[in-house]
């Protein structure tokens, strides 16, 4: 099947860990590759940012990347792409009336990629599968006056929901917010993300660690709601382990990241900066010997729409500890993978690290049941093959081309 991605800010190509570059990166280039491994042509579209890239890049993986003239050649924050998706849409159409490639599905991924796609698929009669991979509503009860989202978010969702011929959710939490924001649970499958089980396996080289020491990681970009702040005052009641934190800006940079000074900051008051490590942006390929290097993850999210880190870790074989929010209540079995605490609570994160970092049993039969899980329910080739039945489905409803005056 001809399958176009739509990635407006995220690029399957781009260096993970950045404010904006993070699980929808991985994402798109899971998915694709897993797409084209099962014989699929697969292009993915995504904003071209940088003024020496050419349009078409072949991937490793076997899909094309295709950078879009849409706005200004440079980065440009996520929150500052909406205008610039009126173009990105009439680019895709030019190019898919061109005649050389036309897709026979298009997914979106992230709600600005799919007014893009949209458009486009209603000018050319594609038909359009949408993944949010993140809401406005729940970002705007979380965050409230710090959401920076342009004002219409939550209304452009509500209506690509009513409009695209299928939404993906990731999650059953994403399911009820969905149906609250008026999206008919009809036009939802709910298919969560998958994890590359052949880089994030429980054999391969691991990271260094201190003697003696046992290891807590945790993993994402250095924003506020992945809670890093209460990972770091949840380590004073776990005393002796050291707590790694992989993510944010590239190592050199850290000290001039206003996030990190304010975790580092936060860890001396606490009184546990010389247990408390922040190693920077890592790449993808060599984030699984720092999971292997782990005695747990800690994933604490204020909310969380999938959560691939905690998932990357369990098919590494390692038990988490994680806030019971979001796709996290799916992919950790409480009690039997891991084990969910409440958001934002620094002591009820460090008593359950403590009690499991004390329990060597409890961590070894979590880690056996984790690796189980991702295996059995996570493949990137089931998840894949579950999407091809979606694009199947909606491609075989004719819809007529919109009449161009
Ligand atoms: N990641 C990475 N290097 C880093 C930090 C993160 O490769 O330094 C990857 C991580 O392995 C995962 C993704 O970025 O695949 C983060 O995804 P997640 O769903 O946990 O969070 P999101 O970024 O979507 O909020």
């Amino acid at each position: 099947m001809r399958i176009a991605m739509i990635s407006e800010h995220a690029s399957p190509l781009a260096i993970l860990g950045g404010a904006d570059a993070g699980g929808q990166n991985t994402h798109v280039a899971e998915l694709s590759a897993a797409l084209v491994a099962a014989g699929h042509d697969v292009r993915v579209y995504t904003r071209r940012d940088a003024v020496d890239l050419p349009v078409t890049v072949r991937s490793p993986d076997g899909y094309d990347v295709v950078h879009v003239p849409a706005g200004p050649a440079e980065p440009v924050a996520k929150d500052g792409l909406l205008p610039h998706m009126g173009p990105f849409g009439a680019w895709l159409i030019d190019r898919w009336r061109g005649g050389d490639w036309a897709p026979e599905v298009v997914h979106a991924h992230f709600w600005m990629s799919g007014l893009a796609a949209l458009d486009a698929g209603r000018e050319t009669g594609v038909p359009v599968v949408q993944t949010y991979h993140a809401l406005g509503t729940v970002k705007r009860r979380h965050q409230g006056v710090q959401d920076t989202s342009p004002a219409r978010r939550i209304a452009y969702e509500r209506h690509l929901g009513r409009s695209v011929d299928r939404v993906i959710a990731q999650c059953r939490d994403e399911v009820g917010e969905l149906v609250r924001m008026g999206v008919p649970r009809s036009a939802m499958t709910v298919v969560p993300s998958g994890v590359n089980l052949e880089t994030f396996a429980p054999l391969g080289l691991a990271t260094e660690r201190e003697p003696g020491r046992t290891r807590i990681l945790t993993v994402g970009r250095l924003v506020e709601r992945k809670g890093f702040q209460t990972v770091v005052r949840a380590m004073e009641h776990v005393p002796e382990a050291e707590c790694v934190v992989v993510g944010g800006p590239p190592a050199g940079l850290l000290e001039t990241d206003p996030y990190a000074r304010r975790l580092r900051a936060l860890a001396g008051s606490c009184g546990v900066a010389e247990r408390v490590r922040l190693v920077g942006a890592v790449p993808r390929e060599e984030m699984g010997r720092w999971y292997r290097s782990a005695d747990v993850l800690v994933a604490a999210p204020w909310y969380e729409p999938f959560g691939l880190t905690p998932l990357e870790a369990m098919a590494c074989g390692v038990p988490v500890v994680a806030t019971a929010v979001g796709g996290l209540r799916d992919t950790v079995v409480d009690g039997v993978t891991g084990d969910l605490v409440p958001a934002r609570d620094p002591r009820a994160l460090g008593a359950a690290l403590r009690a499991l970092l004390d329990d060597r049993i409890r961590r070894f039969a979590y880690a056996g049941a984790a690796r189980a899980r991702a295996r059995r329910h996570y493949s990137w080739a089931v998840t894949a093959q579950r999407l091809v039945e979606v694009y199947d489905e909606v491609a075989t409803v004719h819809r007529p081309t919109r009449v161009v005056a």
